[in-house]
C-alpha cells in the first residue's frame, strides 16, 4: 500500500510509503516494555504515537536498538499531563523524558518546518545554522527535518504500520546512507551531521550516497563553528561505540578527523605509520575488542593515548628551545595540549585529571627501586598507567617495551620473586627503560689515617 502526497519547502517534494504490519519485521516483542507502555498511553489518550529514528531503522536491520524514542503529536505540557513520571527538559526544543528507573523514553513533539517558522523562534546563523527552532508542526514536517532517511521511519502504534517518509526502506535494504534534502543545505544547517554520516556509515557498515559524501570535504571545516560540549559527545559516539578503528578512517577519509584533534593530526604522515598513529589504532582496536565483550571503557584513556605523542612532541621543543627540565617539559606540555584539546573538543574535568594520572605514571614506572615498585602497584590508576606504558611498548620497542615487560612479570610473580626482581635492578645497576640520571653514589668518607 503506498500513499502519495506533496508537500513543497527547501528539502522538496516527499513521498510516503506505508508498510503495513504484514509487510515488516517489527514486532512488539522486540520493543522495550516501557516504550510500549508510552506508546500506548498516548494512544488511549487519543494522540497520535510512533517508535522513531534509530529504533526503528535497529529493528529493521534485526539490531537491538540502544533506545527508543517516541514522536507524537501531543504536546510537552499534554504529554506531563498523563504521566507521572514525566520530566519536561530542553531549552532549544521542549522534550518529555519519561522515567523508569535507570531507563528513560525520549518522547518529542512532532518538529515544524524551520523555514515557514523562521518569524516565530527559529533563528539561523550567517553561514545558515540553524541556532534555535521550537516549532510544532505535522509529523510529515518532522520526517523531513530529520537527517537520513533511514532515520525518518515511524512506527505506528495504531496499526503496527511503518510509514516511510523518505524512501528509508530502500536505502536501507540497499545498505545507503543519504541525506534528506539538498545535503549541503542540510550540512549547513547542522555541521554535525557529517559526523553522523560517517557514524552510521561504520556502524551500519553501509555506504554513504554520492551526493550525501560529496560536500563533506570542503564543509568539514564548518565544525569549527560548533559548541566543544557538543563535538566531545559526538566523538565519544563515534570512537567509544564499538566501532572506534572503521569509524577513524572514515573520518580521516573525509577529513573530518583533524576538526576534532587537530594537534593530534598535525602527526600524521602520508605513510599513515608515525607513533600517534599506531597508538591511535591500537587504543581503537582494544577499545572496540573490550566493547565487544561487554567490559567498560574509559574514554579518559583513549584521549591520553590519542594526545600522549602532541605533548612529547611539544616537551622536546620546549626542553630545545627553552632548555626546560624533561619533567617540567612534560608537565607544561600536558597541561597546553590539553587546554587546547578542550577548544575543539571539551573533555570533562573529572577525565583530563585521569588523562593526567595515566601521563604522570609513565615516568613513575621508571623508578622502581626500594618500595617503589610495591607502592606504585597499590595505585588506584596503577593499571591504566601500565596498560598505557603496553601500549607504548608496542609502539616505541626498545627500552620501553623492557620496562612494560619487567612491570608485566612484576604483576604476575609472588613477594619473594618481587623482591627479587627488584633487589637486582639494584645490583645489575640495570635500569631499562629509564631514561633519568642515578644519583652519583655517595663517596665515602675517606678514613682518616
Ligand atoms: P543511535 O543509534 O546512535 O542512537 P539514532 O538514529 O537514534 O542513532 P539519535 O542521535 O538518538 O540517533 O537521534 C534520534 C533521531 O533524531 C535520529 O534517528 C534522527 O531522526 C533525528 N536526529 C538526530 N540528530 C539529528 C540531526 N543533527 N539532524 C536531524 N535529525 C537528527
Ligand atoms: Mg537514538
Amino acid at each position: 500500500m503506498t500513499s502519495d502526497f506533496d508537500t513543497t519547502n527547501s528539502v522538496g517534494k516527499i513521498d510516503l510509503n506505508v508498510y503495513p504490519r504484514d509487510q515488516h519485521n517489527i514486532s512488539r516483542e522486540h520493543i522495550s516494555e516501557n516504550a510500549l507502555k508510552v506508546l500506548y498511553r498516548l494512544q488511549k489518550a487519543g494522540y497520535d504515537a510512533f517508535l522513531v529514528g534509530g529504533g526503528v531503522r535497529d529493528l529493521l536491520l534485526g539490531k537491538i536498538p540502544k533506545d527508543f524514542d517516541i514522536a507524537t503529536n501531543a504536546t510537552p505540557e499534554q504529554i506531563k499531563l498523563l504521566f507521572r513520571n514525566c520530566r519536561l527538559i530542553g531549552r532549544r526544543f521542549r522534550l518529555a523524558h519519561i522515567i523508569f528507573g535507570r531507563d528513560i523514553i525520549e518522547v518529542a513533539t512532532f518538529r515544524g518546518h524551520h523555514q515557514q517558522a523562521e518569524k516565530q523562534t527559529s533563528v539561523q546563523s550567517e553561514e545558515g545554522m540553524l541556532l534555535r527552532d521550537n516549532v510544532y508542526g505535522s509529523i510529515d514536517e518532522d520526517a523531513e527535518r530529520r537527517d537520513f532517511t533511514i532515520n525518518a521511519m515511524y512506527y505506528n502504534i495504531a496499526d503496527f504500520s511503518i510509514h516511510d517518509y523518505a524512501n528509508g526502506m530502500r536505502d536501507l535494504n540497499e545498505g545507503m546512507v543519504r541525506l534528506i534534502g539538498d545535503a549541503e543545505v542540510r550540512y549547513r544547517e547542522d555541521p554535525v551531521r557529517m559526523l553522523r554520516a560517517v557514524r552510521f556509515a561504520s556502524k551500519l557498515d553501509m555506504d554513504i550516497s554520492f551526493e550525501t559524501a560529496d560536500p563533506i570535504n570542503y564543509l568539514a571545516p564548518l565544525l569549527q563553528g560548533i559548541p566543544a560540549a557538543r563535538l566531545y559527545e559526538e566523538s565519544l559516539k563515534l570512537l567509544q561505540s564499538g566501532h572506534g578503528l572503521d569509524t577513524y578512517d572514515l573520518l580521516r577519509e573525509f577529513g573530518l578527523f583533524e576538526h576534532l584533534f587537530p594537534q593530534v593530526a598535525e602527526l600524521f604522515t602520508e605513510e599513515e605509520n608515525s607513533k600517534t598513529e599506531q597508538m591511535i589504532d591500537l587504543v581503537l582496536e582494544s577499545t572496540d575488542q573490550r566493547i565487544a565483550e561487554g567490559k567498560r571503557v574509559n574514554p579518559a584513556f583513549m584521549f591520553a593515548a590519542m594526545l600522549w605523542y602532541p605533548v612529547e612532541a611539544y616537551a622536546a621543543r620546549l626542553m630545545d628551545q627553552q632548555g626546560m627540565s624533561h619533567y617540567d617539559a612534560m608537565m607544561t606540555a600536558g597541561n597546553y595540549i590539553l587546554d587546547e584539546q578542550v577548544r575543539s573538543t571539551a573533555i570533562p574535568r573529572r577525565h583530563t585529571a585521569t588523562i593526567r594520572e595515566v601521563w604522570q605514571l609513565q615516568s613513575r614506572l621508571e623508578r622502581r627501586s626500594g618500595k617503589r615498585a610495591f607502592r606504585l602497584l597499590e595505585l588506584n590508576k596503577f593499571r591504566a598507567g601500565f596498560d598505557f606504558l603496553e601500549m607504548r611498548g608496542q609502539v616505541e620497542q626498545g627500552d620501553t617495551q623492557k620496562l612494560a615487560q619487567w612491570w608485566h612479570t612484576f604483576q604476575h610473580s609472588g613477594r619473594n620473586m618481587r623482591q627479587a626482581m627488584v633487589t637486582d635492578l639494584g645490583a645489575s645497576g640495570n635500569r631499562s627503560g629509564s631514561g633519568r640520571r642515578r644519583r652519583p653514589a655517595k663517596k665515602k668518607p675517606k678514613k682518616s689515617s
